[in-house]
């Protein structure tokens, strides 16, 4: 059988992974401030004490932790712990380090107490993840300087800081380096309510005239995530400019999303595609990753990090040691009857 090519399309409009022109956009709308950052109570509440304390003793942070799926707000509350501290905010991830160099002229440049933010720590390199240990726990640096027999090491300081690190993968990071973090946040899927407000919110941002009825129907179809949520309200501000009176209302944000190709849930054509495949090519499943994933011509990872979270939690999709599965939802949502499963097969 002749596989498909990997997957060609245009990016989703509702994927939860920033895209290219989300940047700017996002910079205007992120929240400033922790009181800014809506819901996630539990994380806030953790953060909010350890900032008090830290300001209070006039000490860094402790080292930060951030884990959840993407476009649940990581990298603005690393933004926010700066901010809060009052002090510099240096960004950079996983994959942009690629050499010792990198880090160690990062990490010899620091200011004091200022917040070093590591995207996609899961993806640093494992030598570079060594370096970082002893500056993580002692701010001391170890660099070789010379070469073959030589070769000396040397220890430098480094100025106290606080690194916070964001990951969508945190089973992938090495005990080691989990035990280097003090605080550890997990970021959950937002409720529809928390994502009215972040549409509300945005809209007055922007200056947007917005009834409570469109908000909530963005929010709707906004699987959880507060990057989608303003991604969409973006693309109805358009609509409601062009085709509508300017105010976003109910039946414009409908018409809006519909034209768009996302449905009342928020899926797109792949979540359908996905489910679909699982339960027509399948039998609704198990289906391993590694199957599903060459079926549908996507990447297995993207499956599992910015398609699968959602799936599960609005509970369409279930994670079973012998490989994905439809739920009875799922098959409901299609208006498919569901085949009797031998007992035990779950
Ligand atoms: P992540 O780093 O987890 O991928 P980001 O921090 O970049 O996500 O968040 C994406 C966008 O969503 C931000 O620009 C911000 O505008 C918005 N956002 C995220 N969380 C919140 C929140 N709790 N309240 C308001 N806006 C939020």
């Amino acid at each position: 059988m002749q596989m498909p090519a990997k997957n060609s399309e245009p990016e989703r409009l509702v994927s939860a992974d920033r895209l290219d022109d989300d940047s700017s956009f996002e910079l205007k709308l992120r929240p400033r401030l922790l009181a800014e950052f809506i819901g996630q109570s539990k994380a806030k509440e953790q953060l909010a004490i350890a900032l008090e304390a830290a300001r209070t003793r006039g000490e860094a942070l402790d080292h930060v932790l951030l884990f959840g799926p993407p476009g649940l707000g990581k990298t603005t509350l690393a933004y926010i712990i700066a901010n809060e501290m009052g002090v510099a905010y240096q960004q950079t991830s996983g994959p942009a380090l690629q050499i010792q160099g990198d880090l160690t002229a990062i990490l010899t440049n620091l200011s004091e107490r200022q917040v070093l933010f590591l995207d996609e720590i899961h993806r640093l390199q494992p030598v570079l993840e060594e370096k970082l240990y002893t500056a993580l726990e002692d701010y001391k640096l170890d660099i070789i300087i010379g070469q073959g027999p030589g070769a000396r090491t040397h220890v430098l300081d480094i100025r106290p800081f606080t690194f916070v690190a964001a990951t969508t993968r945190p089973g992938l990071l090495s005990s080691p380096l989990r035990s280097r973090f003090g605080i550890l946040l997990r970021l959950e899927f937002y409720n529809e309510d928390e994502l009215r407000f972040i549409v509300e919110r945005s809209a007055e941002v922007l200056n947007v005239p917005i009834e409570r009825e469109g908000a909530e129907v963005i929010a709707a179809r906004s699987r959880g995530t507060p990057r989608i949520a303003n991604r969409l309200l973006r693309r109805v501000r358009d609509y409601a400019q062009v085709r509508g009176n300017g105010t976003i209302d109910r039946e414009c944000a409908g018409a809006a999303l519909h034209l768009l190709g996302v449905d009342p849930h928020g899926f797109d054509e792949l979540d359908r595609r996905l489910l679909l495949t699982i339960i027509e090519k399948y039998d609704g499943g198990p289906v391993g990753l590694n199957t599903l994933a060459a079926t549908l011509a996507e990447e297995e990872d993207a499956l599992e990090e910015v398609y699968e979270p959602f799936l599960i939690q609005i509970g369409f999709l279930d994670r079973t040691p012998r490989g994905r599965v439809a739920t009875r939802m799922a098959y409901e949502h299609f208006g498919l009857p569901q085949p009797r499963r031998q007992p035990g097969l779950f």
